[in-house]
């Protein structure tokens, strides 16, 4: 039953781009854990590999999908891949993300252009391949994985990728009017400083940095495994009557009016 306490997302099937590593992963191991099968999509077979052995460790389903979500023929195959296996997509996570930090003086128009390809474009396309197997059974769950930046904030030097998550917000409540009427939900979380993998590209996010963790009011930190949890409520029968919406998941950091000494 899909919506018994502690498998709540039983029987659905879940796309998770950018799930082999960071909040990626921590979504689809929390997805599986709640009773989804789980598509993990992403560039790199070797980590999404390892995701997928995760899950299996822990009794649930998973496959692993080789994508460039910036490549409209590898989104094709994603979507492909999935109804050839399960036979149905009831959840997308356009969670696959990239940051280029240099100002706007600095960066080349073909770094912003693969900021806003894999970000924006990435989660538009993606959508729009899944979209007509989830009006086919009138059902389906959208959740885009935005930031603070961009809808709510900004950082020196994230002009590209604040453009390419503010945006995100406007499509993310744009595409909910558009699909309510087939009963699919739409909606967003904005992450404040979650941790990230040692070794991925770009900014370095660790739980251990005091200097970051004193900064932020709940006193750390996020980990991947909460956006997890909040994506799974979002995808749950207990979410049915939530679209449009942004969540922000920041230990309370964007609602200080100010930090520094008086
Ligand atoms: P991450 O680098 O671990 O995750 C991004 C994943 O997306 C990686 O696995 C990467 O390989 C994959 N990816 C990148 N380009 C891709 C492409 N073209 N096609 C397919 N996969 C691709 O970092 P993360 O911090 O976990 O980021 C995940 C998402 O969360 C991103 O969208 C990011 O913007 C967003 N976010 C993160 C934070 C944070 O503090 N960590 C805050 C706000 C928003």
């Amino acid at each position: 039953m899909s919506n018994s306490i502690g498998t709540p997302l039983a029987g659905r099937v879940a796309i998770i781009t950018g799930g082999g590593s960071g909040i990626g992963r921590g979504i689809a191991i929390r997805m599986a854990r709640a009773g989804a099968s789980v598509v993990v999509a992403g560039r790199r077979m070797d980590i999404l590999d390892k995701v997928c052995d995760e899950i299996k460790a822990l009794g649930g389903q998973a496959l692993a999908v080789p994508t460039d979500v910036s490549q409209k023929a590898d989104v094709d195959k994603l979507i492909q891949t999935t109804i050839d296996q399960y036979g149905k997509i009831d959840i997308l996570v356009n969670c696959a993300g990239i940051a280029n930090v240099k100002t706007f003086v600095e960066i080349s128009d073909e770094k912003r252009d693969d900021v806003w390809n894999t970000n924006l474009k990435g989660t538009w396309d993606c959508s729009k391949a899944a979209v007509p197997y989830m009006i086919k059974q009138k059902y389906g769950r959208i959740i885009n994985i935005s930031s603070v930046t961009g809808p709510m904030v900004a950082n020196k030097g994230w002009t590209a990728y604040a453009a390419s998550k503010g945006a995100i917000s406007g499509f993310t409540r744009a595409l909910a009017l558009d699909l309510a009427q087939y009963g699919i939900t739409v909606n967003a979380i904005c992450p404040g400083w979650i941790k990230r993998d040692p070794t991925a590209k770009g900014a370095v996010i660790s739980d251990r940095s005091a200097k970051l963790n004193a900064s932020i009011p709940l006193g750390r930190v996020g980990q991947p495994e909460e956006v997890g949890d909040l994506a799974v409520f979002l995808a749950s029968d207990g979410a049915a009557y939530i679209t449009g919406t942004e969540t922000v998941i920041d230990g309370g950091n964007i609602i200080q009016e100010q930090k520094g000494d008086f």
